[in-house]
């Protein structure tokens, strides 16, 4: 099969579909790979590379999309790509569309087969392509979290391990899964003094383990969650529900209780935020303050690591992309429910349950 990479034209993305060895793997295994030229020249994947690996340098994106078969990117296709889509091409990258009508209504003009890396699922009922992102910001949340707490971010002048003689920060992490777990496992290794709440008994039973004992676990209530934050200098709001919105755990009216200069990183600020005062920010303005607290609230964390965040992605991705390479997706998607479940679209039909209900079409 001919696989083709474009270089990602969304403002500020500079993660790429395939690495390098991404390239290799795929040439091993008999097909052919196209990458626009330059592609991941911004984060160190120079075409030198990419040609040493068996891939081929195409100079422009017109000649990429008019011959591959099957294209691999990271964002939902802009405008100017959907107008290159042919009913010949397989399409795989994220493509979150339930929130997107418009590009959704250009899939389906386009005839494309669209599989979305953020529908498919593992047998455990997880996300296996979304996971290697959310490990990204939950690592990273610390980071931030650490850095607001310095004075010239108006933080409150904390260093989160503390030193000899000082004690360590207190960092509440609010949601015990991929992101929670990632922070948590940044925030031990600081020295910082960690609690996890989730909702699920279960899921603190098993970061009780985890751990061994290396931080505390609370069942989520609003009572527990107010009293908690009260005393914390930094704390990471990672909740999922699925499907919805991130329900509101810290109201505009709790940040009285807080200390002033301690830090709120809202990672869930994409499905909304679960603070009230939240509001999506960037990472040229990332932060603000409110009632005296740093809020941190970057939609999309792991574009300011894009290099890390392009390994971790196709580490997840290849495997997938090496299916989908070495036998026709249709046998390919039968043979696997669970990796069907990233079929949205496909000649104009909607495949995704969650799109067609988002917009009220046949399913
Ligand atoms: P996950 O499903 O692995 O974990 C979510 C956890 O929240 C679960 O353990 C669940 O039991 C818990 N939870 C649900 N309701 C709760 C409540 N009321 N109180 C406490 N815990 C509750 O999800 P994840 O992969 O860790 O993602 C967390 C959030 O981070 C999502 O909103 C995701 O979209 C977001 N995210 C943001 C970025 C970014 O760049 N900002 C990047 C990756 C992920």
């Amino acid at each position: 099969m001919l696989i083709g990479v474009p270089t990602e034209i969304k403002t500020r993305e500079y993660r790429v579909g395939l690495t390098p060895s991404g390239v290799k793997e795929l040439c091993s295994q008999g097909h052919d790979v196209i990458i626009q030229k330059g592609a991941g020249e911004k984060i160190g994947f120079f075409d030198a590379e990419y040609q040493t690996s068996g891939a081929e340098i195409v100079e422009t994106a017109g000649e990429l999309w008019s011959r591959a078969q099957m294209i691999i990117k990271v964002k939902e296709p802009q405008p100017e790509e959907t107008a290159r889509l042919k009913p010949e091409h397989l399409l795989f990258t994220y493509l979150h569309l339930a929130a997107e009508r418009h590009l959704t209504e250009s899939l389906q003009n386009s005839g494309c087969t669209a599989i979305a890396y953020e529908t498919i699922t593992d047998h455990l009922g997880h996300l296996p392509l979304l996971a290697p992102m959310s490990e990204v910001a939950g690592r990273m949340s610390v980071q931030a979290g650490a850095h607001c707490l310095e004075i010239a971010q108006q933080g409150r002048g904390v260093l989160l391990g503390g030193v000899p003689g000082v004690a360590p920060g207190k960092v509440i992490i609010l949601g015990g899964g991929v992101v929670g777990t990632n922070a948590a496992q940044m925030a031990t290794g600081l020295g910082a003094e960690v609690t996890i709440f989730d909702k699920s008994p279960q899921r603190l039973r098993e970061l009780d383990s985890q751990f061994h004992g290396r931080i505390k676990t609370c069942y989520s209530t609003t009572d527990n969650v107010q009293q908690a934050i009260a005393e914390a200098d930094l704390i990471i709001g990672a909740v999922l529900i699925p499907g919805a919105a991130a329900p509101k755990l810290v109201t505009k009216a709790d940040l009285g209780s807080m200390q002033k200069g301690s830090v709120i990183v809202d990672v869930a600020i994409d499905q909304g935020g679960c603070f009230e005062t939240s509001r999506p920010t960037t990472h040229d303005d990332p932060t603000f303050i409110e009632q005296g607290i740093v809020h941190y609230c970057v939609a999309n964390m792991p574009g300011a690591v894009a290099r890390t965040s392009t390994l971790a992605l196709t580490n997840a991705t290849l495997p997938y992309i090496c299916r989908l390479a070495n036998a026709p997706w249709q046998t390919m998607l039968k043979q696997d429910p669970l990796f069907a479940k990233g079929l949205n679209v496909h000649r104009g039909d909607i495949f995704c349950e969650g799109v067609a209900k988002a917009f009220d079409l046949d399913f």
